[in-house]
C-alpha cells in the first residue's frame, strides 16, 4: 500500500480494471487517495476489482471513498460516450485522471492472419483507447478541468514482435495518438502520456508458451518479467503533480528489455 496520497481529490477512471495491469492500476490509484471508476468488458470482474479496493488494510480515508464498476466494451463509440456519461453522472464531476489498460491479442503470423483478427485487435486496442479519450477530454474541456490521461501501449509497439502485426500496430498508434493529443490539449491543462511494458506477469502472457518465456526472460536486463504493481507505480506517478511537467512521454517499463 502506497504511503503518499497524492491523488487525493482525483477520480480515475481505468479500463481493463477487472484484469492484470488495470486491476493493479486501480488498487494503486486508490492507494493513494483516488476514487475509482472501475470499467471493463467483464462487469462481475470489475466489481471484484472495487472489492477489494475497499478491503482489510486500506488506509483511512481511502475505506470511505466510493468506488465504482462500470461495464462497457471500449471498441463501442456508444458505449465509450454513454461510459462517460455514466461516471459524471454517478460522481457529478468528469474524471480527471484516465487509465486505459484494456486491450487484447490475437496472435498470427502476417501470412495467415485473418482481417477479422486484425480488425478485432486494432477496433480494441487502438480505437477504443481514440473513443474512451475523446469522450473523457470532451468532459473534461468543456468543464475547464484539468486532467492526466495515461494509455497503455506496449514496447512491442516499439520494436515490433513476431506473430503480432496488429498488436504491434494497434500499439505504435497509441504512441502517436497519445503525442498528438499532447500536442492539442496541452493548452487546455491536460497532459497525456503513454506507458510502453515490457513482459509482465498477467492473464495475458500466461497465454505463452513456457518456452517463449524463458527465452524472453533471458533477455530482460533486470533477468525477470515484471509485475503489475511495476506498471501501476508509473502510472500512479504520471496521474499525480509529481509529473506535472511531463506530457507526451513514452515511458518504457520493461526491466531493460529492448533498450
Ligand atoms: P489482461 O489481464 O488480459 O487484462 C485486460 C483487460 O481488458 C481484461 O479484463 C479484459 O476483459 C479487458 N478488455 C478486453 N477487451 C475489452 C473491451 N473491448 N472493452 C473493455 N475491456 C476490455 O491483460 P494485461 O496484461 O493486464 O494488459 C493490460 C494492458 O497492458 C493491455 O492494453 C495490454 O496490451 C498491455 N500490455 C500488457 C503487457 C503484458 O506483458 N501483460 C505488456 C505490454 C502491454 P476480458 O477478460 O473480459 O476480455
Amino acid at each position: 500500500m502506497a504511503t503518499q496520497l497524492r491523488l487525493r481529490s482525483a477520480l480515475a477512471l481505468v479500463t481493463g480494471a477487472g484484469s492484470g495491469i488495470g486491476r493493479a492500476v486501480c488498487a494503486r490509484l486508490a492507494g493513494e487517495g483516488a476514487t475509482v471508476a472501475a470499467c471493463d468488458l467483464d462487469e462481475a470482474a470489475a466489481r471484484k476489482t472495487v472489492q477489494l479496493l475497499g478491503g482489510p488494510g486500506s488506509e483511512e480515508g481511502v475505506l470511505r471513498r466510493n468506488h465504482a464498476a462500470f461495464q462497457v466494451d471500449v471498441s463501442e463509440a456508444r458505449a465509450a460516450r454513454s461510459l462517460l456519461q455514466q461516471v459524471q453522472a454517478c460522481f457529478s464531476r468528469p474524471p480527471s485522471v484516465v487509465v486505459s489498460c484494456a486491450g487484447i491479442t490475437q496472435d498470427e503470423f502476417l501470412l495467415q492472419m485473418s482481417e477479422d483478427d486484425w480488425d478485432r485487435v486494432i477496433a480494441v486496442n487502438l480505437k477504443g483507447i481514440f473513443l474512451v479519450m475523446q469522450a473523457a477530454v470532451q468532459a473534461l474541456v468543456s468543464s475547464g478541468s484539468h486532467g492526466s490521461i495515461i494509455n497503455i501501449s506496449s514496447i512491442v509497439g516499439k520494436v515490433g514482435n513476431v506473430g503480432q502485426t496488429n498488436y504491434a500496430a494497434s500499439k505504435a498508434g497509441v504512441i502517436g495518438l497519445t503525442q498528438t493529443a499532447a500536442r492539442e490539449l496541452g493548452r487546455h491543462g491536460i497532459r497525456c502520456n503513454s506507458v510502453l511494458p515490457g513482459f509482465i506477469v498477467t492473464p495475458m502472457t500466461q497465454k505463452m508458451p513456457q518456452k517463449v518465456k524463458d527465452k524472453v526472460t533471458g533477455m530482460i536486463p533486470m533477468g525477470h518479467m515484471g509485475t503489475p504493481e511495476d506498471v501501476a507505480e508509473v502510472v500512479a506517478f504520471l496521474a499525480s503533480e509529481d509529473s506535472g511537467y511531463i506530457t507526451g512521454a513514452s515511458v518504457e517499463v520493461t526491466g531493460g528489455l529492448f533498450m
